[in-house]
């Protein structure tokens, strides 16, 4: 797209965000609501509808088409209420920490699985256990 005369790009008329994932197709809705908050930003910025995206999985070189509807927006939407009420309820402590990462089957499948490392911080019995390993002398 060509800047116009007065530097700035024009606003596009259409847009379409492609995820790229590494893995295959996972059986949760996390793809679809990523994409569709991606979908959400493009159309707060530009001024215009996103009914669309798709999803590349490289493991299997195959892209989805995900479409907008109504229920994935709402859903997508409750995530990032729910994201702020605790981000806002972390904020006004004195002493802000993240949430412990609770297991569930979709961390099986999460990219951030080895950091995040959720079975250990689901079991307070087995992380203190490593801690106590950790820390001890
Ligand atoms: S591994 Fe951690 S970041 Fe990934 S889904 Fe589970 S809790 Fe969330």
């Amino acid at each position: 797209m060509p800047p116009s005369l007065s530097g700035q790009r024009p606003a596009p008329r259409s847009l379409r965000p492609v995820e790229y994932k590494k893995g295959k197709r996972r059986r949760f809705d996390n793809d679809d609501a990523q994409l569709c908050a991606q979908a959400l930003c493009l159309e707060e910025m530009f001024g215009i509808v996103v009914d669309s995206g798709a999803v590349f999985h490289a493991a299997s070189k195959r892209r989805r088409d995900v479409e907008f509807t109504k229920e994935l927006r709402q859903l997508t939407e409750n995530a990032i209420a729910e994201l702020h009420t605790m981000l806002n309820s972390q904020l006004s402590t004195i002493n802000p920490q993240l949430p412990q990462a609770v297991f569930k089957p979709a961390c099986e499948e999460c990219s951030l699985f080895a950091i995040c490392l959720p079975k250990m911080t689901s079991a307070p019995t087995s992380l203190q256990r490593a801690a106590r390993r950790l820390f001890e002398i």
